[in-house]
């Protein structure tokens, strides 16, 4: 049985705190993890901005809305979902996708979930650590021939642990410190590997 397990941003959405930041004009948000390297300080730090602007879910849900997924993200996800099992495995937050997993026609989605009271944003809460890499374990004990795909340094521990992983749209520094995987840059190449896989 043939299972494909997706990152999503920058797979087939942009990253969604950069794109926010872009829409809402609130530079404090475009901070990352390579600027605030401690990732619970950064995620208090990303609440506590919201909360100033005040902005609760719904607002944020308003303008993700206004978000979209990446040029051909639909039709790539179509076409693999018509052919094997998918599931999209990311770091972001279920509240935060949901609106661009309408857009894509709402594919499985596995990820992390806020805390939210009447509205406001107080906390998160992540599912599980390395979740990636742990789903992918757990597909292969069920006897999933899987194949992973993602962009970055968040992705590479499941597409080690896939039967194939691939890299999409990786920046420079990731390809050169995992050189054992392939690196592909459009949708029609990456659908071309993964056929070329399970075809094997
Ligand atoms: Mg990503």
């Amino acid at each position: 049985m043939e299972l494909v397990c997706l990152d999503l941003e920058g797979v087939l959405v942009p990253e969604i705190w950069i794109d926010f930041a872009n829409v809402t004009g609130i530079d404090a948000l475009k901070a990352t993890t390579r600027d605030i390297s401690d990732y619970d300080e950064l995620m208090k730090m990303r609440l506590s901005v919201l909360d100033e602007h005040n902005l609760g879910i719904n607002e944020i849900q308003e303008v993700i809305s206004s978000m979209a997924p990446m040029d051909g993200a639909k039709a790539f996800l179509d076409d693999i979902r018509s052919r094997y099992q998918c599931i999209i495995l990311s770091d972001t937050f279920s509240d935060f996708a949901r609106p661009l997993m309408k857009q894509l026609d709402w594919p499985t989605l596995f990820c992390h979930q806020l805390v939210i009271n009447n509205g406001k944003i107080t906390n998160y809460q992540l599912r599980l650590k390395d979740h990636k890499r742990k789903a992918v374990e757990a597909f292969k004990a069920l006897n999933f021939n899987t194949v992973a795909a993602g962009d970055s340094y968040n992705d590479t521990s499941m597409l080690n642990q896939a039967d194939q992983g691939i890299l999409f749209c990786p920046p420079q520094n990731v390809i050169d410190e995992f050189p054992q995987f392939p690196v592909v840059k459009k949708y029609a190449d990456l659908t071309e590997l993964i056929n070329k896989h399970f075809l094997l």
